[in-house]
């Protein structure tokens, strides 16, 4: 059982917005004290260059900001800190593989990706396939909202060179088997680069990248409690040190001056430029604030309160609520979403907002996922460590009483 209110006196927040019934960590989690202060200490205490300075102050810089790398290793299951390149969040990391891979494609190749995902992990291949002539393959859902894994095992074949797809759906809330996926994967077609998003599994649930055996994982800072402008791209380190770098600039050099320039060693040769160096440390902090509360008890809560308010909501609107998603709640994170009677997700968000009860509303970047499920737009409420079934009553109370207001 997670301390909700001594939780809640970790996120500055919520001293500033006494009502604040914050349901939106699916775009992005508030961010913890200890953060704000790590960023704050770099910026105020040692805000040197890395990598470059040989001055005590840049040389500070320099170890923590690689500390992180192997945090970051370590928190997700990789086998090596050089496996971990940071970037400027999920978008940039899935980009940066698609460039990354396009040296490795030929005429003949599939990529597949599925249509639950969101427009990160749906666009860069989109485009790559047609850049390139590709096969583009869309992986659809059940009848029970999970990928269809029946067709996925059709679709891979010996042309298969990528398959991408997320941990954690944004707006089904999804589960994915990622690791049995990459088997089956891997099973047809051992060279195929299997990639995942999991943006929305980070800061959910323990992740373990060596025993996924994926060849790419992405996420983003700001999902994780961290700051904005900071994620990750993992990559396996015998892949990555096939790939020549695709951006170029200070820091990933080791010699320029003869006709082949000759570039540093994976994962600084994919690093060009000066990084978010505060945002780095602070993301370092941010998961040594995750592992202090345990990413099975962040799990453990986060099921309990998707339970209960799938539950609630079935018995205060019966079938005037159409929650899309797994119908297994066993299979699903802490990710609602949903339409109620005929009401605009927008009206329902704005009034909800008028109460301080952040929900979004919209297509949240799946409008492939909406399309196929015959939907506009839904409502989505999403839960993290600070929300309570306090928060499931108060948004309770205020869905019915704009059901009463919009039927009138
Ligand atoms: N992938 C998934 C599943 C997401 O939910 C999001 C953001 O909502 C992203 C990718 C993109 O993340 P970012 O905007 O931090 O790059």
């Amino acid at each position: 059982m997670l301390n909700i209110q001594a939780i809640k006196k970790d996120f500055p927040l919520f001293e500033h917005e006494k009502n604040l019934v914050y349901l939106d960590s699916a775009a992005t989690t508030l961010k913890p004290r200890v953060v704000i202060e790590a960023e704050k200490e770099y910026l105020e205490r040692y805000s040197a260059n890395i990598a470059r300075g040989l001055y005590p102050l840049a040389e500070k810089a320099t170890k923590k900001f690689e500390m992180v790398r192997e945090k970051v290793a370590t928190f997700i299951g990789a086998e090596s800190a050089r496996e971990i390149i940071f970037t400027s969040g999920t978008t940039d990391a899935l980009n940066l593989v698609a460039r990354l891979l396009t040296s490795q494609l030929a005429a003949g190749d599939t990529i597949i990706t599925t249509v639950m995902e969101h427009h990160s992990n749906f666009l860069p291949w989109k485009e790559l396939a047609k850049k390139n002539v590709l096969d583009f393959r869309v992986i659809p859902l059940t009848e029970e909202g999970t990928i269809d894994i029946e067709i996925l095992k059709k679709s891979v074949d010996e042309h298969t060179k990528i398959v991408a797809l997320s941990a954690i759906s944004n707006v089904l809330g999804t589960i994915n088997p990622v690791k049995k996926i990459t088997t089956l994967i891997k099973n047809i077609n051992p060279n195929t680069i299997v990639i995942i998003d999991t943006a929305q599994a980070v800061s959910h649930m323990p992740i373990n990248v060596s025993e996924w055996n994926a060849d790419f994982v992405a996420f983003s800072g700001h999902k994780m409690f961290g700051p904005t402008g900071v994620g990750v791209l993992y990559g396996k380190l015998s892949l990555l040190e096939t790939l020549p770098p695709v951006s170029f600039g200070g820091g990933m050099v080791l010699d320029s001056c003869a006709d082949e320039t000759l570039y540093k060693e994976a994962p600084y040769r994919f690093e060009a430029g000066t990084p978010n160096i505060g945002g780095i440390i602070a993301l370092g902090t941010a998961i040594d604030y995750m592992e202090s509360i345990g990413m099975e008890n962040i799990q453990t809560h986060e099921h309990a309160l998707t339970l209960s308010a799938l539950k609630r909501l079935q018995e205060t609107f019966g079938e005037n609520i159409h929650i899309i998603g797994s119908t297994h709640p066993e299979k699903r994170s802490g990710i609602i979403a949903f339409t109620l009677g005929g009401i605009h997700p927008h009206d329902i968000a704005s009034v909800l907002g008028e109460y301080n009860i952040c929900v979004r509303a919209g297509e949240h970047c799946t409008t492939p996922l909406h399309r196929s499920l015959g939907l506009h737009t839904t409502t989505r409420i999403s839960f993290s460590i600070y929300n309570s079934e306090g928060d499931i009553n108060k948004l309770i109370t205020i869905l019915e009483e704009i059901q009463t207001i919009f039927n009138k």
